[in-house]
């Protein structure tokens, strides 16, 4: 239920990606690029030949109480007007943040970074800090992506940008009004203190949100959350949120067990209704 493509930061095309998560025996997939729907036409009509169920979805960036958190939105109908304004405005502030980002890289003598990492986009529109993590490490200016995020690109290095992403209210609006349903992306990344996360489901809830993601690297499974989901009456998502195949890192089709007596969002798709 959370994966990327060429259309944002992921490495593969959406064909190659349906193609890879039928021959691991995913039968529903949603491809969820950053701020980008894209990908979706190539991917259904991958998929249209496959025992695999495709799941039209989106990542939308939002912000909350000063902090960037993703928001999913799943069978969403791509062509919606507000979705697709909202979206485009996205993408023009990332746009917009990719110019300052290597202006700062080239403050500190890291040049080349905006057409590098425009090239690492390939044919996403969704320019993001992943594209010039993939620079710096094709430079050496780095050993890996997540030394670019830990030396250039995270919070407070000099790579960064603070970004300026719709608030949460908005993100969950536009996936309605798209018919859509709204997951919250993988809580337990955020790092916020118990209160605070409870805060933020409070939010979501408030906003209409509709489930909470477990995501794969585990920490989230049978902890506080999962109560916390229980008491806002949300459903749970689960996804690999794969970017590209890897070492360490989960591939399509690992993802975390819902727990008993939980509803699974995928319960509560069109298709399922
Ligand atoms: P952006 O939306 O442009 O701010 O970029 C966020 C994306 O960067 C995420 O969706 C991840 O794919 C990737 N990312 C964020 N933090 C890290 C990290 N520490 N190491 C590797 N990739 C990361
Ligand atoms: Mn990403
Ligand atoms: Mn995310
Ligand atoms: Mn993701």
């Amino acid at each position: 239920m959370h994966t990327h493509s060429t259309y944002s930061d992921g490495v593969l095309t959406p064909a190659e990606l349906v193609l890879r998560a039928a021959s691991r025996g995913v039968s529903l997939l949603a491809l969820t690029d950053h701020d980008d729907t894209g990908g979706l036409v190539d991917a259904a009509q991958a998929a249209a030949g496959l025992d695999i169920q495709l799941v039209p979805g989106v990542e939308i960036s939002a912000g909350w109480n000063g902090q960037t958190v993703h928001v999913v939105g799943l069978d969403i109908d791509a062509h919606a007007p507000d979705l697709v304004n909202g979206l485009a405005s996205i993408r023009s502030s990332r746009g917009e943040r990719a110019v300052q980002i290597a202006a700062q890289l080239d403050a500190v003598g890291v040049t080349g970074s905006l057409p590098g990492a425009t090239r690492h986009a390939g044919n996403s529109a969704a320019i993001g800090r992943s594209h010039f993590a993939r620079f710096l490490v094709e430079r050496k200016h780095v050993r890996n992506t997540s030394d670019a995020f830990r030396r250039y690109l995270g919070a407070g290095r000099v790579g960064y940008v603070p970004p300026s992403w719709p608030e949460l209210a908005k993100a969950i609006d536009w996936i309605h009004c798209a018919g859509g349903l709204a997951v919250l992306a993988h809580p337990d990344r955020y790092r916020l203190a118990p209160r605070v996360m409870q805060s933020l489901f409070e939010a979501f809830a408030q906003g209409g949100g509709d489930a909470i993601e477990i995501s794969s690297d585990g920490r989230f499974k049978g902890s506080a959350q999962i109560r916390l989901a229980r008491q806002f009456g949300f459903a749970l998502s689960a996804g690999s949120d794969f970017h590209a195949p890897g070492k360490n890192v989960a591939d399509l089709g690992d993802v975390t067990e819902i727990p008993a007596g939980v509803p699974a969002v995928w319960q509560r798709l069109r298709a399922a209704r």
